[in-house]
Formats: C-alpha cells, structure tokens, sequence
C-alpha cells in the first residue's frame, strides 16, 4: 500500500518586503511578494525524507491562498513533492484559522491521506494552531512539534524537544503532525528538481469542489475581527555611547534610568 503523505504548506509575504494591512484590516497580500513559508519547508523536507525511507510512498503539497500561493507549491514541487494541490476562492478573503483548518481538512479528505505534515506555524499569522484543528475536524491523533519524526508499520513516531526533558511519541496511521525547525536541514531544490516541478500536476480547488458554504469561512465566517491596526513607531537610532573611559559607567546609568538594573 502507497503511504500518503499531504503536507500543508503557507504562502505568506516576504518579511523583508513592505508588509502593511489592506482597507479592510486583512494582511494586503496582492501587491506583496510572497513565498513558501520557511517553517513549512522544513516539512516539506521530512515529508520527502519518509517518502525515501519507505518502500511505497507519494507527497502531495497544499495550500489554501491567493493565485501567487502557486509559487510556494512550485517551490515544494521543486524540492521533489509529486503533486499538488491549491484550494483557491475569492471567498476565502480573510479567513481565520479556525476556516482554514476547515479548508484543509476538507481537502486532505478529498485528496486521500495517512499522514498530514504541517509546519509549527507560519511566519506571518504564526499561531502554531492549525495542526491541531485539523486533526480534531479529521478525527485523528495529532503529533506536534517534532525534532525527529518517521513512519514504521503504521505508527509514526517521533522526539518532542521541551526544555527540561524529551518525550517520544508515537501514533496509528491516519494522524496529523508538525514538525519543527529543529528536525533538519531543508533541501534546495536542484535545476533537476525546478525544471521537473515545471511538468508536476497541480489541481485547483475551490470551495464548492470541498462542498464548504462562503459563510463557513472568510471575513463574514471569522471568529476573530481585527478592529484596529496602526502601524509601529519607526525604530528609533537609540543612544549611542562613545567610550572615552566612562563607557561603562555611561552604560550603567543608562541601564539604571531604564530601570534595567
Ligand atoms: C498578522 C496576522 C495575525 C492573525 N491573527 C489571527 C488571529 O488572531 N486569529 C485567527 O483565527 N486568525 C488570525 N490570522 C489569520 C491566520 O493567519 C490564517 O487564518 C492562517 O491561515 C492560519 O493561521 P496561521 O498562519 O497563524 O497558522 P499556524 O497555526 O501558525 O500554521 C501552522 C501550519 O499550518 C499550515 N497552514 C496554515 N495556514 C495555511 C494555509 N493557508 N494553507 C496551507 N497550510 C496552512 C502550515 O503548515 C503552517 O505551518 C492572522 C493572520 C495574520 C497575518
């Protein structure tokens, strides 16, 4: 039997770009570069890493976002993913996690799974909450926040890194995990492996194609509204000291005025 693989993998703007709210206080996403969420490589990686160590296996990478979401999957593709799949609606505007994970779960249904690898969080809503929520709609154990994760006879198993100690944890296939940035290196994709994403299939999804009502998700289906955004104060230059012998006195009284000593 072919072990399933679906990795949720993010489009999120650049961080270096100019990252600003939209009219409607949603993250402007149009005029913004964007690319794979670097969490989600790290996925992405382990997801290929099984697929290589089991005898049977296939890797489809999905993505609930805007047309230019279909970089991050080229992207995934590109590293050596089989196939994808990209669940597009204008509907979805300002979906919130909570709509999100319905997305996703409706979509790894439909495309087949035993295992869902998703990344700790993204790099942009970071809220390390859409794992869980999928696996809970799916019905399915969840793993979450893995160092080490592989497959054996059904059960995924793997290491939880906290700061006092280190759990293994295991699961029966079906199940949903995360991993973290902890669990390896993610490779770069080869010229091989960009120009052979170019020939991957990528199905396009939209809501009706998972039978989800628009209410059930975007603005209007948000359980979170964001009433307000200002923008943060420019960073100031902050207070240079020159050295000239009192230094670290200078440095000291400033620590104290800042009452952090
Ligand atoms: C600055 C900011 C603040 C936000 N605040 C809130 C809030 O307070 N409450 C709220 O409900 N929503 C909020 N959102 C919206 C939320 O980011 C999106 O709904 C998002 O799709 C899910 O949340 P996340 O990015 O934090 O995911 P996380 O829970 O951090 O994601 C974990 C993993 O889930 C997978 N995943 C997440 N989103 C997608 C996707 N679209 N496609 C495929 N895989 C995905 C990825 O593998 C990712 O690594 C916020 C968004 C932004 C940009």
């Amino acid at each position: 039997m072919s072990l399933r693989i679906v990795v949720t993998v993010k489009y999120v703007p650049d961080a270096t770009g100019d990252r600003h709210f939209a009219d409607d206080l949603t993250v402007d996403r149009d005029d913004v570069d964007g690319l794979l969420s670097e969490l989600d490589e790290y996925a992405v990686e382990q997801a290929l890493q099984i697929a290589e160590n089991a005898d049977d296996a296939e890797v489809t990478v999905l993505t609930v976002g805007p047309e230019d979401a279909k970089d991050a999957l080229r992207k995934a593709l590109s590293m050596g993913a089989d196939k994808a799949i990209h669940v597009e609606d204008d509907d979805l505007h300002g979906t919130d996690a909570i709509g999100t994970s319905l997305v996703l779960a409706k979509a790894v249904e439909k495309a087949g799974y035993d295992l869902v690898i998703s990344g700790m969080a993204s790099t942009d809503g970071t809220m390390g909450v859409v794992p869980a929520l999928v696996a809970e709609r799916l019905g399915v154990p969840q793993v979450t926040l893995l160092s080490e994760v592989s497959v054996e006879d059904g059960t995924v198993k793997g290491r939880r890194d906290g700061d006092a100690a280190s759990e293994q944890l295991e699961a029966q296939l079906p199940a949903v995990v995360s991993v973290t940035d902890q669990s390896g290196e993610a490779r770069y994709p080869s010229f091989k492996g960009i120009m052979a994403a170019k020939k991957k299939p990528v199905q396009s999804w939209d809501l009706s194609d998972l039978d989800i009502d628009a209410e059930e998700v975007g603005l209007d289906g948000a359980f979170t509204k964001v009433e307000a955004a200002t923008e943060r104060p420019a960073r100031t230059a902050g207070t240079i000291v020159k050295d000239e012998g009192e230094g670290g006195k200078q440095l000291a009284e400033f620590l104290a005025s800042q009452k952090f000593i």
